[in-house]
């Protein structure tokens, strides 16, 4: 029986066998490494940035998250501190030799984050943003994509499609959950999709078990089944003071919980013969 052809093309192992590995000017993502990237849901002032970048890059962690554009619900929430979060994480990262991802909200927004991220983001709610996509095609960054809380893989795959038909081939995809009927989680998390991503396509698989479950308790198993389903890393949100955080406090973890969670992935890592990506040297700016 002829097999159906696949509505999505560059993005597929049909179209490139070897895994794709992304360059960053202090590690790689893909290809064997595990990566974890860490760090405040939202950058929220200079000493709270500041002390979680420290806190992460004791424990070498490489790529450090924040959000300084964020996308919130409620237009009444902390709506992030815009280009001063750019400015304040930049800084941060670079005293500790780390890589930056955050989130671009907006085509008119691609050249200022442009300018501070090392990878950009794009959020679960702007998966099927077209312009945005096409507009990150037109970079030369690595980009983040995020799985829509409510896409189908193939509509996830088409529109990686769109970054990289428009010339773009730095992409990594991130399941962060998606929405069901069971609210107990504040998403989904859908390990499954993972190891049939690494067989459809050659693109990197972040997982995100923080806006994945919403709750910290279950950041830490959860991270471990991402690397056991095969993913190429995690993003885990962490500050210094959850209670406080003006946004996503529930599912960050405490400092104490993010050093068990190194631990376990460095177990979890080892059962697969991969490393976690905290090994090589450190460069301090
Ligand atoms: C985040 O990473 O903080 C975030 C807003 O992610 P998502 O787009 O997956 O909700
Ligand atoms: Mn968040």
């Amino acid at each position: 029986m002829e097999k159906k052809r696949k509505p999505y093309q560059l993005v597929s192992r049909e179209w490139k066998k070897e895994d794709t590995i992304i360059q960053l000017k202090n590690t790689a993502i893909g290809g064997g490494n595990i990566s974890l990237m860490a760090g405040p849901c939202a950058v929220e002032n200079e000493d709270q940035i500041f002390t979680i970048c420290e806190f992460l890059s004791k424990q070498n962690v490489k790529i450090l998250r924040g959000g300084a554009y964020k996308p919130r619900t409620s237009p009444y929430s902390f709506q992030g501190l815009k280009k001063d979060g750019l400015v304040l994480m930049r800084n941060a990262a670079d005293k500790y030799g780390m890589s930056v991802i955050t989130e671009v909200m907006d085509t008119n927004l691609v050249d200022e984050v442009y300018q501070y991220a090392d990878i950009l983001q794009v959020g679960t709610r702007n998966m099927q943003n077209y312009q945005l996509l096409r507009a990150l095609s037109k970079i030369d960054k690595p980009v983040m994509l995020k799985r829509g809380m409510s896409s189908t893989m193939e509509e996830w795959l088409l529109a990686a499609e769109y970054i990289l038909s428009g010339g773009n081939d730095k992409v990594m995809l991130c399941e962060r959950g998606i929405r069901t009927f069971e609210n107990a989680t504040r998403n989904t998390l859908d390990l499954g999709i993972v190891p049939l991503l690494k067989s459809v396509s050659h693109l990197p698989v972040i997982v995100d078990p923080s806006q994945g479950t919403g709750l910290r308790e279950i950041v830490v198993p959860m991270s471990m089944a991402a690397v056991l389903a095969g993913a190429d890393g995690v993003m885990v949100e962490v500050h210094n003071q959850p209670e406080e955080a003006l946004s996503d406090g529930d599912q960050s973890l405490y400092f104490d919980q993010f050093n068990d969670l190194v631990t376990k992935l460095k177990r979890t890592a080892k059962v697969l013969d991969k490393n976690l990506d905290l090994e090589s040297e450190k460069i301090l700016a």
